[in-house]
């Protein structure tokens, strides 16, 4: 199934005359003229950034070929790695002795229609398995000797989420088939996830950011 449905502000150019864009109206306003009699005004916004789109999926495991945490630097918000034995930030070069920590879950989620990889942020696993980085690493029981994948987020496979998940310009112009959750909910959640309430808030939040063209797995409800 595609999702080119709509054209992006940055596609366009001379070629035709007819696009598709998404807008958002921010006011619109009846009046009249002398001239003209009735007229209606417009403040419309153009949406062309990243879209989310939400979906339903089982966890089939976590892929613990890769690590289950990230060291980063918080002042860059990116990932830094061990270079000749130092902990240094790409960005602002600053060396750390002892990184900031993360989750970096990388889960393989599937329905009906197939799998893909959705990358678990900090803040949701903090949130489901109800402990940080550090309490795993600070708990022998969880990790061993180090390499053993922790049973706190062992327990969160094979489950059904709601997970939304942010479609990116990686994911539709240069087709990286993996994506970021940024809200998941729990099997327990789930119920309530469904609350009107709730399901405005998503709405309104999904309308503030934006659209591209896409290929992705079909079966995903999109918010526009
Ligand atoms: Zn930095």
């Amino acid at each position: 199934m595609s999702f080119n449905k709509y054209d992006t502000v940055e596609d366009l150019n001379d070629s035709k005359h007819d696009w598709l864009l998404r807008v958002r109206a921010q006011a619109i306003w009846k009046g009249i003229t002398k001239e003209t009699k009735d007229f209606r005004g417009y403040n419309v916004i153009f949406i062309d950034d990243c879209k989310m789109v939400e979906c339903k999926v089982t966890v089939k495991k976590f892929d613990k070929k890769v690590k289950w945490y990230s060291n980063f630097c918080a002042k860059c918000d990116i990932n830094i790695e061990l270079v000749d034995r130092k902990y240094q930030c790409g960005q602002c070069r600053k060396i750390f002795p002892y990184p900031d920590k993360r989750y970096q879950l990388t889960s393989l989620c599937s329905d009906n229609t197939g799998t893909v990889p959705i990358i678990w942020t900090d803040e949701e696993v903090i949130r489901l398995c109800g402990k940080t980085v550090y309490d795993i690493i600070a708990d022998d029981e969880e990790v061993e000797d180090g390499d053993k994948f922790p049973t706190a987020l062992q327990e969160l496979e094979k489950k059904e989420y709601n997970i939304t998940i942010i479609v990116t310009k990686e994911n539709v112009k240069e087709g990286s088939k993996v994506y970021t959750a940024t809200k998941i909910a729990a099997p327990n959640e789930m119920c309530g996830n469904h609350s009107p309430s709730q399901k405005e808030n998503s709405e309104v939040k999904a309308t503030e950011i934006s659209n591209f063209n896409m290929s992705s797995p079909p079966h995903w409800q999109f918010y526009y």
